[in-house]
């Protein structure tokens, strides 16, 4: 016994005191099988929470017992000097913590239902954009229907310059003369070309960028809006 860790020695006048450190349960052991003359127990019944009694009377069952009461414990928390937070009870920490996991939830419920909403309104604007895209592959087949029928009626040395400048032009062949400009490069036309252009007796292409120049007369109102210039002609009488 004197080599063991756990013990030390006491003595006073009445006697020697010899301590054993154990858990309640091991102590309650020790005292059955007589180990030691007293055992500490603090031990709690989860159903009734009394302390001690039901251990007691379940290890011995058939034995007188004396149990003194010499302490008691109170549970305590830690907290930071002058408990800063005011921590009363370890209640207030779980109700900050519910209250803190109430607000991330309501947080949670809010983004799912803006995303929710949002997710209806990419798929309206996806049904839009597909109608759109419809609309225009249906427009795009009739276009180049009628451009196949209209390619027909061109002679060969026609279609021939269209081709090559369409290539060369990123696409666009032709470009409309407006007030003595090309509308492909912006470029002026000399007067004389102005003046075959607007003829439209031939196909002329732009000097600057090759493109077959067409020109409308325009309707008498934008020649009046216009000031009406070099469109006398065209005015009723
Ligand atoms: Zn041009």
């Amino acid at each position: 016994m004197a080599d063991c860790p756990h013990l030390s020695r006491t003595q006073n006048a009445a006697g020697e005191i010899i301590p054993a450190a154990a858990s309640s349960r091991l102590a309650l052991t020790w005292l059955k099988e007589g180990k030691v003359h007293i055992a500490g127990s603090h031990l709690e019944d989860p159903k009734t929470g009394e302390f001690n009694l039901s251990f007691i009377r379940k290890e011995f069952p058939d034995k007188d017992f004396s149990m003194i009461t010499f302490a008691h414990w109170e549970e305590g928390l830690v907290v930071a000097p002058g408990n800063p937070k005011n921590i009363r009870k370890i209640e207030d920490r779980v109700l900050e913590k519910m209250l803190e996991a109430e607000a991330l939830q309501k947080q949670v419920q809010d983004a799912a239902a803006r995303l929710e909403g949002e997710k209806g309104r990419v798929d309206t604007e996806k049904n839009r954009l597909e109608s759109v895209r419809r609309a225009a592959d249906e427009d795009r087949a009739q276009l180049l229907a009628r451009r196949r029928v209209l390619a027909e009626g061109l002679s060969e040395p026609v279609r021939e310059t269209y081709e090559r400048v369409r290539a060369g032009r990123h696409g666009v062949a032709v470009a409309e003369v407006r007030d003595g400009f090309c509308g492909g490069c912006h470029v002026r036309l000399r007067p004389q070309m102005y003046n075959d252009v607007r003829a439209n007796a031939s196909i002329l292409t732009c000097e600057s960028c090759s493109r077959i120049l067409y020109y409308v007369e325009p309707a008498p109102e934008d020649a009046d809006a216009a000031g009406g210039q070099g469109n006398r002609a065209a005015a009723p009488n």
